[in-house]
């Protein structure tokens, strides 16, 4: 989830976050954006293993005080570290071996000056104390930070979404993508009356004396930061057991307890997600963990072992259809949608976020897999092609590389449609489907870059991909293959191309049946004769425009 395209008639509306940012040129962004989006010299030495986190939140004045306690390993001998901690947030010390350190401020990060040794393979702890007012989402979950509401008995509900905006909005860490911590404790305290859900296994409930309940929630296994979460609220809990590829798997469901019964039934959803991605993707990457639904005051978000949930029980995104043709109306967009991350966001997950297709191209793809489970394999193709009008064509998918920068929201449903398309041409559903769950156990619990992805499913298909990748991810032209008939010859080419583009792609010509054309970018006959008034009609499946020469304008 970051940003979704809600057509509404004509008009495509984007929610974004961040359009502004990923409209910006190179030569356009900040220093800051240097310090948050890359791996400076604050931050290449260390590697986070464990952060310790303990935060009480008060709702009564929308403020938040707390610690983390960063552990981490030493890369190679350094004395100074970069903490990012966004503002308004102050630091009140930071501490390492019982000493205080100093520190300069940056804006959003903390450069500590660090008085001990940090010899290379070293594990040391940091600790940051710090309180203050979070900057309070305006628009979540796009335009994110900390969430102040109360439900619809008045009751305070509070939450957390910050992806993109990074959870130094709220909590100390390196607000890097590319460095997870390999385990986090995640230790909320908030009024005695309410009850916090957050990432992985709830391991102890701890009553204060001052009328506050903290609630230790424990992460076994490595995670993106934007994922971690408040979500605080008057909760209803039930559970099921889901028997898995890796055995049990533990889910549980937080709905807001009015909403109990209602959830009991969109919830089984749930399960079926589940077993279907299970089969596609491979295993549930976090049964450690479990996996959970939690209702939250925002549209959802991926939050790992934990997806946040508001869709207010309806079926499609809020009850409508991206995809327009009425396969999206089947299911629940937020509980397949923000599930699907758990295989690719959350076990994969990319280092920079200018390769954030990674995370929706292959999640939107998700939803065309989850409606073939439903409805089978032609549903599925349809949801995907349907998708397509939701596409803008108006800057390249892949953003800019180290200033936390995203490119286009064309990341979902053309990054869906590229996926898709190269489903068609490795032209066998068992090796694709072997491709899909090979990305995942390579690339298991790591950080990527688009490259290893990208190399990984040509290597795996035996055919080389990349100038697919090429076009459909760094330019905003669609391919268009023209074609003319010459008496009884039919000739076509690709235009609109990246050197060197040469995708394979099939059209029926004339009446006839599916065939292979194998275009460049030079002309190329066809080897049989055809008739003159025969036409070329491209799979819809290819994302790809066609062009008789002798008219004026594409078609899809
Ligand atoms: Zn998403």
């Amino acid at each position: 989830m970051r940003r979704i395209s809600i057509t509404i008639g004509l008009v495509a509306l984007v929610a974004t976050a961040h359009s502004a940012s990923a409209q910006r040129r190179r030569g356009e962004f900040t220093h800051a954006d240097t310090l948050r989006g890359s791996n400076g010299p604050g931050r290449s030495w260390w590697d986070a293993s464990f952060y310790d986190l303990h935060v009480a939140v008060t709702p009564a004045d929308s403020s938040i005080r707390g610690y983390n306690a960063i552990t981490y390993r030493v890369l190679k001998p350094a004395k100074e570290m970069q903490i990012d901690l966004q503002t308004p947030l102050e630091a009140d010390s930071i501490v390492q071996d019982g000493k205080p350190l100093t520190y300069r401020r940056d804006g959003n990060a903390f450069f500590v000056s660090l008085v001990a040794s940090q010899p290379a393979s070293a594990k040391k702890t940091i600790t940051v104390y710090y309180h203050g007012k979070p900057k309070a989402a305006k628009n979540p979950p796009w335009d994110g930070g900390f969430i102040w509401r109360t439900d619809s008995l008045g009751n305070t509900w509070v939450s957390t979404a910050n992806e993109g905006l990074g959870a130094s909005v709220w909590w100390p860490n390196k607000d890097f993508l590319a460095d997870e911590p390999d385990s986090q404790r995640v230790a909320i305290t908030v009024p005695d009356s309410m009850t916090d859900v957050s990432n992985g296994r709830l391991r102890k409930t701890i009553h204060n004396a001052d009328g506050t309940t903290t609630f230790e929630w424990f992460v076994s296994e490595p995670i993106n930061n934007y994922s971690i979460e408040v979500n605080a609220g008057h909760y209803a809990h039930f559970s099921e057991l889901f028997k898995g590829e890796k055995g049990n798997l533990t889910v549980d469901f937080w709905p807001l307890a009015y909403h109990a019964d209602t959830a009991r039934v969109q919830f089984k959803q749930a399960l079926s997600m589940l077993g279907c991605f299970e089969h596609w993707f491979g295993p549930y990457p976090w049964y450690k963990d479990g996996f959970k639904l939690i209702e939250a005051p925002h549209l959802g978000m991926e939050h790992q072992s934990g997806v946040a949930y508001g869709n207010k029980y309806k079926n499609g995104y809020l009850g409508r259809d991206l995809s327009g043709t009425g396969w999206g109306m089947k299911w629940d967009f937020i509980i397949v949608h923000e599930s699907g991350h758990e295989w690719f966001g959350n076990n994969i997950t990319a280092k920079d976020a200018a390769d954030m297709w990674i995370h929706e191209g292959f999640t939107n793809y998700s939803e065309g897999i989850y409606t073939e489970c439903q409805n089978g394999k032609q549903a599925g193709a349809e949801y995907i092609i349907g998708s397509r009008r939701n596409i803008r064509n108006d800057s390249p998918i892949i953003g800019t590389y180290g200033v936390n920068n995203e490119g286009s929201g064309d990341m979902y449903y053309k990054g869906g449609s590229m996926i898709h398309m190269l489903r068609q041409l490795v032209d066998n559903d068992e090796k694709w489907r072997g491709i899909l769950r090979g990305l995942n156990s390579t690339f298991w619990h790591q950080t990527v870059t688009a490259d290893q992805i990208e190399s990984y499913i040509s290597r795996a298909a035996g055919k080389d991909f990349s100038k697919i990748f090429q076009q459909y991810l760094t330019t905003t032209d669609i391919p268009v293959l023209e074609y003319k008939i010459d008496g009884d010859k039919l000739s076509y080419r690709w235009t609109k191309v990246v050197p060197g583009f040469a995708m394979a792609v099939r059209a029926t010509i004339g009446s006839g049946k599916m065939e292979w054309l194998k275009p460049t970018e030079t002309w190329q006959t066809w080897p049989a004769t055809i008739a003159a008034t025969d036409s070329v009609t491209v799979d819809p499946n290819f994302y790809v425009l066609a062009k008789n020469a002798a008219t004026p304008t594409p078609t899809p």
